[in-house]
């Protein structure tokens, strides 16, 4: 049986997601096994196996979803999720800006932008519970969470908050791991949907 995993394309760094699914598959030799697709369309999240909301911008991405009818397949969908930054935003309970309209499948509360003009876009190492050594990420107008419900298991931190989260199958990123060559994330959601 195919999986099949679909990255939400209305805006953002979608191919660079579909191209680290493809190379956290290909680690396990399951690139017949798993498909990973750009979704464009509200009826294709019921076939899918997991979905990711890639990064961009939260408050475009989220008018999009409300415009072209993805609010309530989303909220529904019984997969697992995995958001990056925008999509981290997306996924909250609350967030810090009324022009977004959370879909509210995690339980934490965003704060966009959390990191001042001074640390707009950077690089940190990153320990995130779990792996072996640090997550070497790239932050773009990075988001936190802050006030995780009880469900929630912490990943890592900064000092202006937490960068990564899950909760059930769903994991939560501020950063971009798309981005640099280290699937590590996208393996351990990989397997955390049983799906490698
Ligand atoms: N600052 C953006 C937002 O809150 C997120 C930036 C990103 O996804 N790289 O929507």
């Amino acid at each position: 049986m195919v999986a099949r995993i679909g990255v939400l394309a209305l805006q953002g760094d979608v191919s660079e997601h579909i191209d680290a699914f493809r190379s956290a598959a290909r680690t396990f030799g399951s690139e017949a096994s798993l498909e990973v697709l750009a979704v464009r369309k509200p009826a294709e999240i019921p076939h899918l196996d997991a979905v990711a909301i890639p990064g961009g911008e939260s408050t475009t991405i989220s008018r999009l979803i409300d415009k072209f009818g993805f609010y309530s397949p989303l909220v529904e969908f019984e997969g697992g999720m995995f958001a990056t930054c925008a999509g981290m935003v997306l996924m909250a309970r609350e967030v810090d800006d009324p022009r977004v309209h959370p879909l509210g499948l995690m339980d934490y509360a965003a704060k966009r932008n959390a990191f001042g003009r001074q640390r707009e876009s950077f690089e940190a190492d990153i320990g995130i519970a779990g792996l072996d050594r640090p997550f070497h990420a790239v932050f773009i107008r990075a988001p936190v969470a802050e006030h995780p419900g009880n469900g929630i298991k912490v990943l890592g931190s900064c000092p202006e908050g937490i960068v990564a989260l899950e909760q059930g199958r769903h994991m939560a990123l501020s950063f971009h791991p798309e981005l640099g060559n280290d699937p590590r994330l996208h393996i351990r959601f990989l397997k955390n949907c049983g799906l490698v």
